[in-house]
């Protein structure tokens, strides 16, 4: 399938002003490597380029629940433009291995007057991905995409039972047509984050103007779901495609980068177990864990988080937000 041809649908479906979920959430959140520097070894055929990331060209005419189709995401799917150069240099601690170093003695022997390479050239402020908790030490942040949906009641529960915070990165019109579980989140202690009106993937080939809808819109729509004051405090790109250009649009709308070091795959259905073991084996002190509440059938997820808060808990980490 075709990127234009999805790129067409998407501009129809802006064309009609309406703000409605029109493209599925087959979240492949998961699959991005420019979000998630450790997921750069994590298996991910390279061959789904597009093809699990082309969105429903149905229409719904409701945003909610939202199509189940994640499992048509192919676990590639949304890598085609996540490792962009601008963001192939990850700012967080789990990308310390993969920042570019000048090699300071590299001078040429014979030619004394070359110049050195040049350096990187630095993020913009409050554009750089975030990828560790704001405390850092033994804590964890819990993410939840794609969401809110009919799974969020349940995540909100198991969290307020471990007396645990988390980051919620919401679809704008998910967001328009629950309002009350975005109160719920704001009345709860847990944060808001910007995930898109339509999610699309890849974001970064669309053109500037529609990337600022994309985020603008959805952090208003948020907004006024969840009433006056609240706060939408990072954005997270769908699959992780972050560019140099939307994060300067996030960062223009108050908005900071939000990566993640701990993919659990969970919108892959992979199974309970699997949900679990990954996040025990791939967490760090100071990690953000990426899960979903959204975006199709999360019974995985919330047996799976069932399990991981009182081991979270047992293994000393409190929660925390993101670093902002
Ligand atoms: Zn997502």
């Amino acid at each position: 399938m075709s990127i234009p041809g999805t790129r067409r649908t998407l501009r129809r479906a802006l064309g009609g002003g309406a703000a409605v979920l029109s493209l599925a959430l087959a979240c492949a959140c998961g699959a991005a490597q420019g979000a998630q520097p450790q997921a750069l070894g994590s298996p991910s055929p390279a061959g789904g380029t597009s093809a699990g990331a082309t969105p429903s060209t149905t229409p719904s005419t409701a945003a909610s629940p939202t199509p189940s189709t994640p499992a048509s995401a192919a676990p590639g799917s949304a890598t085609s433009g996540a490792a962009a150069p601008s963001t192939a240099r990850p700012s967080g601690p789990a990308g310390s291995t993969a920042t570019p170093t000048p090699a300071p003695g590299r001078t040429p022997s014979g030619g004394g007057t070359t110049a050195a390479a040049p350096l990187p050239a630095p993020d913009a402020p409050g554009t750089s991905i975030v990828y560790s908790t704001a405390t850092g030490g033994r804590t964890v942040a819990l993410t939840f995409d794609d969401g809110p949906g009919p799974a969020t009641g349940q995540v909100l529960d198991l969290l307020a039972r471990y007396g645990a915070k988390a980051t919620f990165c919401e679809i704008g019109p998910q967001a328009s047509a629950n309002p009350a579980l975005v109160q719920r989140i704001r009345a709860e202690g847990h944060r808001l984050c910007d995930h898109t009106v339509h999610h699309p993937q890849p974001m970064h080939t669309l053109p500037h103007d529609r990337q600022v809808y994309e985020i603008t819109a959805a952090k208003d729509m948020i907004v006024q779901a969840g009433g006056p004051g609240t706060q939408v405090s990072w954005f997270r790109a769908p699959g992780g495609d972050f560019s140099a250009d939307n994060r300067q649009i996030a960062a223009d709308a108050g908005l900071r980068p939000l990566g993640w070091t701990v993919d659990t795959r969970d919108w892959a259905k992979p199974g309970v177990d699997k949900i679990v073991s990954t996040a025990q084996r791939e967490l760090h002190p100071g990690g953000i864990i990426l899960m979903h509440d959204g975006g199709g059938d999360r019974s995985q997820t919330v047996a799976a988080l069932a399990q991981l808060l009182p081991w979270l808990v047992q293994q000393g980490y409190t929660f925390a937000f993101p670093a902002v």
